[in-house]
C-alpha cells in the first residue's frame, strides 16, 4: 500500500508559505508507517519545533490501474476521507533550503492521520466541504473544487510514475490556514455529506 500525497493544491495555501503555483502536481509519498487510524494521539516528535497540521481530503484507489486516461479516472476512487499530513514545517525548510528530500519532514511516524472511508456516492464529488478545528475554532475550511488539480488530474499524473494499487490512498492537498500545533491541542475535522456534517477524526497531541 502506498501514500501518495500532492503538494500545494490549493492557491491561496501556495500563497501562504511564499510557494509558485505550481503547473503540474508536486508528488510526494509517506510510508505506511506513518498512518494514524483510530483517534489515536500524536506524541510530538521531539526532532522538531514546528509541528504543523495540514487537513486534506483523501482518496482510497478502488481498482489497480497504471497510465490511467482522463475519462477513466474517476473510476479509480471510490471512497473518501478526511486526514492530516503532518508536517515537521522547521524540518521542511532546512531540506527545502538544502535541496534535499523533505521525507523526514513529512513521513514519519505517524505524521498520516486517516478517518474511516465514506462512500463516494455519499458526498458531492466535484465540490466537497471540509473543515479542521483546534481545542473548537475552525482554523482551516476548504472546498475540493478549489483544488489547483482535480481528483481525476492527479490519477491521471500520478499513475504515469507509479503504478496504483487498490488500496493505495492519495492526500490531495491543504488548503489555506495550516499552523503549529502545541502539546495539549485537540485537532478534529469535518466533512460535509449530502445530508449533513461528519465528524471524521479527532487527534490530540500528547
Ligand atoms: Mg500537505
Amino acid at each position: 500500500m502506498k501514500i501518495i500525497c500532492i503538494g500545494r493544491n490549493y492557491v491561496d495555501h501556495a500563497k501562504e508559505l511564499n510557494n509558485p503555483v505550481p503547473s503540474q502536481p508536486l508528488v510526494f509519498m509517506k510510508p505506511s508507517s506513518a498512518l494514524l487510524v483510530n483517534d489515536k494521539p500524536l506524541y510530538y516528535p521531539e526532532f522538531t519545533e514546528d509541528l504543523h497540521y495540514e487537513v486534506e481530503v483523501v482518496l482510497k484507489i478502488g481498482k489497480n490501474g497504471r497510465h490511467v486516461q482522463p475519462e477513466f479516472a474517476s473510476k479509480y476512487y471510490t471512497q473518501v476521507a478526511l486526514g492530516i499530513d503532518f508536517t515537521a514545517r522547521d524540518v521542511q525548510a532546512r531540506c527545502k533550503a538544502k535541496g534535499h528530500p523533505w521525507e523526514i519532514a513529512k513521513g514519519f511516524d505517524n505524521s498520516a492521520v486517516l478517518s474511516p472511508f465514506v462512500d463516494i456516492s455519499e458526498v458531492n464529488r466535484e465540490a466537497i466541504e471540509f473543515r479542521l478545528d483546534k481545542n473548537g475554532e475552525t482554523v482551516q475550511r476548504g472546498n475540493t473544487k478549489d483544488m489547483i488539480f482535480s481528483f481525476q488530474d492527479i490519477i491521471v499524473y500520478v499513475s504515469k510514475f507509479f503504478k496504483l494499487h487498490q488500496g493505495d490512498m492519495i492526500y490531495t492537498g491543504t488548503p489555506a490556514g495550516v499552523g503549529p500545533v502545541k502539546i495539549g491541542d485537540k485537532l478534529e475535522g469535518f466533512m460535509s455529506l449530502k445530508t449533513e456534517e461528519k465528524p471524521m477524526f479527532s487527534c490530540e497531541i500528547r
